[in-house]
């Protein structure tokens, strides 16, 4: 018998969170040490510091640290009285968690479709939804739009429709930590913003995490009780809340991963233009920039129509892909036939999804990786080397 080819092994993978544990191996054990020794696990002086130094660097009044980014949106919608009888407008080309934080909070969800270009929530789509709502739905009291892929939504729009229609505005931060608009950041724009700290987002912890922002004291001090049995003091449940603790491990790594953030950003901007210019003149565009955005590349995403014979031929350069996301939200068995859609029925997002394709990127990734995956690029788009 013939043995069947197998292609060689991944040598650049497309994420690599343990590489990211290997950079900082000396510091992040001292951390952990400096925890286990401590003999306090749970919400202490870590978790703190954590959200003093998160809150410090986004330039927010309150950071309020939690068990993961799901959770984050779910605590934010309950914090602001938002649940049963409210829908919640977001996207549907999205991690399905920002869906499930909603149904989560007890609201229902409307998925908007995208604006293909930036792959963000579609503000016209928006204007006609809170100007009529999908009968039988209850009114849109909040707005999700996720910044996806490290850039913006365009969020000017969707501020001033929020503020037209009384709707609240909750960003979804968790694939743009550091990522700006205008020269501000985003995560200080709307009410409160919500961030996961998952491994492989652009601030990640080495286990579950979250952290919530925002500007409201009194909404921050809510938060922190509704994330703890909702106590405000010790075995006292003003509120009815839930246990989405940020442990003090994990809020220890972040404390050594944080300061290190924006050159971490930086260094995906350089790797992202390198892909681009292997891109110019070729029949593969470079990701679209919003005007005034600035992206932070938690994924660098091509579109390819032929997308499973484009990851195979990397697949057999060494060269791993990713898809994010494979199947929308309202496509998902979960979902489907009982999720609300917008008027445009999410047609952009359910081809976006056929064809997207994530590249490596991650700020370990070597110059001589980069070459590689460059090579592999202007071979593929045709354009001359
Ligand atoms: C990762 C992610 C989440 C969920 O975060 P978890 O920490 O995995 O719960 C939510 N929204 C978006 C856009 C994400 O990328």
């Amino acid at each position: 018998m013939v043995p069947a080819m197998k292609p060689p092994p991944v040598r650049i993978p497309q994420a690599d969170p343990g590489a990211g544990y290997r950079a900082r191996r000396a510091e992040i054990d001292a951390a952990v040490a400096r925890v286990l020794g401590s003999g306090w696990y749970v919400l202490g002086a870590e978790g703190r510091g954590f959200e003093a130094e998160f809150a410090a660097w986004l330039s927010t009044a309150h950071a309020v640290g939690c068990g993961n980014g799901t959770d984050a949106l779910a605590l934010a919608l309950r914090g602001l009285g938002i649940g049963p009888g409210c829908t919640v407008a977001t996207v549907s080309h999205t991690a399905v968690a920002t869906v499930a934080a909603i149904e989560m909070a007890g609201a229902v969800p409307l998925l908007i479709d995208i604006d293909p270009t930036h792959y963000t929530m579609d503000p016209g789509e928006l204007a006609a939804v809170l100007a009529h709502p999908p009968s039988g739905l209850p009114p849109v009291r909040a707005v999700i739009p996720v910044h996806l892929y490290g850039q913006a939504a365009d969020l000017d729009a969707v501020l001033s429709l929020c503020a037209r229609h009384g709707a609240a505005l909750i960003e979804d931060c968790s694939q743009a930590h550091g990522a700006t608009l205008g020269g501000r950041k985003l995560g200080t724009l709307g009410q409160v913003s919500c961030f996961s700290l998952y491994p492989t987002k652009n601030l990640g912890a080495l286990g579950d995490g979250g952290v919530i922002a925002t500007n409201d004291t009194a909404l921050a001090e809510r938060l922190a009780a509704l994330r703890q049995y909702g106590w405000r003091q010790h075995y006292v449940s003003d509120d009815v809340g839930v246990n989405s603790r940020l442990d003090e491990l994990q809020a220890a790594i972040l404390r050594v991963k944080l300061p290190y953030l924006d050159a971490q950003n930086a260094r995906r901007g350089a790797i992202a233009a390198r892909y681009d210019s292997a891109l110019a003149g070729g029949g593969v565009a470079p990701p679209a920039r919003r005007p005034g955005a600035g992206h932070v590349f938690h994924q660098y995403v091509l579109r390819v129509p032929d997308r499973a014979a484009v990851q195979a031929a990397l697949r057999a350069q060494g060269i791993g892909t990713g898809v994010h996301y494979p199947v929308p939200v309202h496509l998902q068995p979960a979902y489907r036939g009982r999720v609300a859609l917008g008027p445009a029925a999410c047609r952009e997002t359910a081809r976006a999804s056929a064809e997207v394709l994530s590249l490596p990127m991650y700020p370990e990734l070597s110059d001589g990786a980069v070459a590689q995956v460059c090579d592999a690029l202007r071979a593929l788009s045709g354009a001359s080397a």
